[in-house]
């Protein structure tokens, strides 16, 4: 195991790989933009390095001084946590050549995931179900372009290889719109991901957004840790996740779990990782990976018992994966309510000072946050200030540990999504279960006040 780790993350996520190296015995570096000073975890910290001012740009995206922080620290490994550098195969590639362990999956698995034309293909190949649509690449040709959205049928979508985040897309529905919906899309691509390369796919009306969980070692050995259902988003950001989806056959899940578990041994996928896929009458089709940890991973966590977390840092380290598929076992429910420094309805950013936090508690919650009283929201990063997660025996019981846990919540000097959540635990179509990916806009779009 390693001596020494360095986070180079912020926010809820920092703390949480701190907590799973304290619970391994592995120190852990925090490191720390100017705008987080006054980060609890940083004040916690046995070490920590301040990386740069507040912009992500010169701190938490600067990856020579994120490298110069371990060097000094004499840390062995890097944790990239979510977003940031988490998926930036270059950074991989850079730590590991500066001597350190990237905790995560090959610089190369990486890159082959991170451009989805290349995912898809790979996925293709590994026989996992796919969505209809061009073979990889768009061409030039405004001639074979409507030749391919025509076979594929209309409504299609057209997305970037190297798109993320929910940007990126553009969907099409009739053939005097395509080529000039592809050639802005690949201006965007190009000026936003540096990449103008695009693909089209059928746009799938009314689905769901499902997730395979899964963790693989050097050895080849591969697990799934059941599905996330994350249908609950707004613009194509998730709020509420939660396992296991309401209303699909197990069978269905332990066959797409068994085909993502020999996609990883297919192309060599180390350390965590999700397959996510869109739901349709029946159907999966994989739309991305991702080759990190996510944030909805504690309903997992909650409903396997495995700690995904300290299972990254022990892959990494070259331990075997300490379970078999056989020993993992989905109990119960699990529900997360992402809080967002934000109005609840109009989803406008709301930084600024806490001047009241009060965390609910109870059977079977978990908070996940860095947030204190008196802790100021600093405006340069996501509005995403905690999670709240819930596990019960089942979905109602767990839907009503949310309800409570979310009453007893109370923030203060800042707006949160918190009003929210209260409302949508409450909805009659959500409680029932089985909600599309355009449930929660819609929503927003009848209660705007
Ligand atoms: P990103 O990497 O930006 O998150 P994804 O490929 O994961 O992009 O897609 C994000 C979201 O966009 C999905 O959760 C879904 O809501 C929508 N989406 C993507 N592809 C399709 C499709 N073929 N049909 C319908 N919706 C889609």
């Amino acid at each position: 195991m390693f001596k020494k780790i360095l986070v180079a993350n912020r926010g809820e996520i920092a703390l949480r790989i701190q907590r799973a190296c304290r619970e391994l015995g592995v120190r852990a570096v925090m490191v720390y933009s100017e705008a987080d000073r006054e980060a609890k975890y940083v004040k916690l910290a046995e070490e920590a390095v301040c990386i740069g001012p507040a912009q992500s740009a010169l701190s938490y995206l600067n990856m020579p001084a994120i490298i110069s922080a371990a060097e000094v620290t004499d840390a062995e490994a890097i944790h990239p946590g979510y977003g940031f550098l988490s998926e930036n195969a270059d950074f991989a590639e850079r730590v590991e050549r500066s001597g350190f362990q990237f905790i995560g999956p090959t610089p190369e698995s990486i890159r082959l995931m991170g451009d989805k034309v290349s995912a898809k293909q790979a996925m293709i190949k590994a026989g996992v179900p796919c969505v209809p649509g061009s073979e990889g690449e768009l061409p030039d040709d405004p001639a074979q372009i409507r030749r391919i959205a025509k076979a594929v049928g209309y409504p299609v979508i057209i997305k970037a290889a190297g798109g993320g985040g929910g940007r990126g897309m553009r969907v099409v529905h009739t053939e005097a719109a395509l080529v000039n919906a592809v050639s802005m899309t690949r201006a965007e691509a190009g000026a936003a991901f540096g990449n103008p390369a695009v693909y089209l796919e059928k746009f799938l009306q009314n689905p769901r957004h499902i997730e395979i969980q899964v963790l693989a070692d050097k050895f080849k050995n591969a697990v799934y840790l059941g599905e996330r259902d994350c249908s609950m988003q707004r613009r194509h950001q998730k709020i509420i996740e939660e396992a296991p989806a309401p209303g699909i056959a197990r069978k269905l899940i332990e066959r797409l779990g068994e085909r993502c578990v020999t996609a990883c041994k297919k192309i060599g996928y180390q350390g965590a990782g999700t397959f996510e896929f869109l739901y349709e009458n029946g159907e999966f089709y994989f739309i991305e990976m991702n080759t990190r940890v996510q944030v909805e991973h504690p309903v997992t966590e909650m409903t396997t018992g495995v700690d995904i977390v300290k299972t990254q840092i022990m892959v990494a380290a070259g331990e075997k994966l300490p379970f078999a598929q056989r020993q993992i076992q989905i109990r119960g429910h699990a529900i997360e309510c992402r809080i967002n420094a934000e109005d609840p309805y109009k989803c406008t950013p709301s930084p600024g000072r806490i001047s009241m936090w009060h965390a609910p508690g109870g059977p079977g919650v978990r908070v996940d946050s860095h947030i204190y009283t008196n802790y100021f929201v600093p405006p340069n990063y996501d509005s995403m200030i905690g999670k709240i997660i819930v596990h019960g025996d089942n979905r109602e019981q767990a839907l009503a540990r949310m309800v409570t846990a979310l009453g007893e919540t109370v923030v203060e000097g800042i707006s949160t999504n918190i009003a929210l959540h209260r409302e949508l635990m409450l909805d009659a179509k959500f409680v029932s279960g089985g909600t599309n990916i355009h449930y929660l806009e819609e929503w927003l779009s009848h209660h705007q006040r």
